[in-house]
């Protein structure tokens, strides 16, 4: 099938990796022309385990390449995804000028019939409104050409982006058009093969089943971290209370980790966008307020730990950080909790070392050569004369680090776990003063 996709960031170039991977003839489009030369020239933009592989294969056996031109997107799809970027608008609400600007452009180059596809993460009534600016690009043209707008959300996660794409849990897609059904059905079929996994619905509720799926995993970071600050409070273990909650198959194991708040480019923005649609539909959503409010707070909790560890002398203290992304295994630092803290230690006239196996060439875009702020090639050397260290994200590295190495070369050896990673008793044996989240 040729298909085109607009917008080629994480969700555009996984998107069109993982399709062309199978077979299907796939061009990717952005008006960024630098991340097409690079493309183009086998850089990839963003870290992604597996993506430059799967890139350079499909470019070299011609069933992917790069365009900054819409035209060029247009005229050579059957199929063309709208993926680019819906972020928060200064009210919460998603953006959507990227999205219907992309729909206007299609509406004023189309020449033959065309299913768009919205992968964007958008709110509902959204693919209304795509339908509605791509028919009035026609209308000005005076063009009649068939087209039809589904919607069919990306589920993939930063870090596990390319098994989620190949071997996704569900595939879903919003349409009122048996055709568009059709064609998506076929075009997915190399990853659906062995249990159906396509679920089709109204427009509607596929535009809001990613956002109640994020909604859904936010809260449950959210409680956890709520409990785990009554759990310091009582004198209980959030690690304890973590696996006695998560032996029952209602709860499950999977995204009940207390920590230093949740950030990325989806949670944060969607939670808040969906809270906006429910008040623009006259609803007050409280519990995603709630989710949102707790995240803030959680995200000021190491700093916390810090100013209520130094006192007044935390201006005056090295600070060493480890992990910057988000998440482990992606450089994306959009909304994470690092950023949070640096910038509070920064403010507060403390320095700061950080290290990140992935996220430094991001982070010095990030912080633009902030004062006070060192980013270390290698995680001891960002520990070497700290007065604390300050896990932030969990990458492996950092899982089973040389405690002694560590103890030595601190200035003084106060650890504070934000993940919840290391043993308690094994550090405290080590001589380390350790803080860490929701346990004694
Ligand atoms: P991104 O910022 O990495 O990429 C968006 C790309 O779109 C950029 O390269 C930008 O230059 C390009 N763009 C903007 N306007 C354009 C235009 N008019 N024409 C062509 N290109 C244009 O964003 P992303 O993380 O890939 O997210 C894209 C969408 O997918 C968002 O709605 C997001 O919420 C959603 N989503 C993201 C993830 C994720 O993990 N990143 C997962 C699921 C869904």
């Amino acid at each position: 099938m040729r298909i085109s996709i607009v917008g080629s960031g994480y969700v555009g170039l996984v998107s069109g990796a993982g399709l062309s991977e199978v077979g299907h003839h796939v061009r990717c489009m952005d008006i960024d022309e630098d991340r097409i030369d690079g493309l183009r020239r086998g850089v990839v933009p963003i870290f992604e385990p597996g993506l430059d592989a799967l890139i350079e294969e499909n470019t070299r056996q011609g069933r992917l390449d790069f365009t900054t031109s819409l035209e060029s997107a247009v005229e050579h799809a059957e199929v063309l995804f709208i993926a680019v970027g819906t972020p928060p608008g200064e009210d919460g609400s998603a953006d959507l000028s990227h999205v219907l600007n992309v729909a206007r452009g299609v509406g004023h180059l189309l020449q033959s019939p065309l299913l768009v596809v919205v992968k964007s993460t958008v709110p509902v009534g959204t693919c209304e409104q795509v339908r509605s600016a791509i028919q009035g690009a026609l209308d000005e043209r005076g063009a009649q050409v068939p087209f039809t707008v589904a919607s069919n959300p990306e589920f993939l996660k930063e870090g596990a982006a390319i098994a989620d794409f190949m071997k996704p849990d569900r595939i879903v897609v919003g349409t009122d058009d048996e055709e568009a059904e059709h064609l998506l059905r076929e075009l997915y079929a190399p990853f659906n093969r062995n249990h159906e996994k396509l679920l089709c619905m109204d427009i509607r509720s596929s535009e809001l089943t990613k956002y109640a799926a994020n909604a859904m995993l936010a809260t449950k970071i959210s409680l956890m971290n709520e409990l785990s600050n009554l759990a310091e409070r009582v004198g209980a273990d959030i690690e304890h209370v973590r696996l006695g909650i998560g032996s029952d198959p209602r709860i499950g194991y999977s995204f009940i980790y207390p920590g230093v708040g949740y950030g990325g480019s989806c949670f944060p923005k969607d939670v808040r966008a969906l809270e906006r649609t429910a008040s623009q539909f006259g609803y007050e959503a409280e519990l995603l307020r709630a989710v949102e409010a707790v995240n803030n707070r959680q995200k000021e909790k190491a700093f916390a730990r810090l100013k209520s560890h130094f006192g007044d002398a935390l201006n005056s203290t090295r600070i060493a950080i480890w992990g910057l992304s988000f998440k482990p295994n992606t450089d994306d630092m959009r909304e994470a909790p690092s950023v949070v803290l640096i910038r509070s230690l920064l403010e507060r006239g403390a320095e700061v070392a950080a290290h990140d196996p992935e996220a430094l060439d991001e982070a010095s875009r990030v912080f633009d050569g902030a004062a006070g702020l060192h980013l270390a090639e290698d995680p001891y050397e960002a520990a070497d004369g700290a007065d604390a260290l300050v896990l932030v994200t969990e990458w492996k590295p950092y899982w089973a680090p040389d405690f002694g190495r560590l103890h030595q070369s601190m200035r003084q050896p106060v650890l504070v776990d934000g993940r919840n990673i290391w043993s308690p008793d094994v550090v405290r044996r080590r001589g380390f003063t350790y803080y860490a989240i929701g346990r004694p």
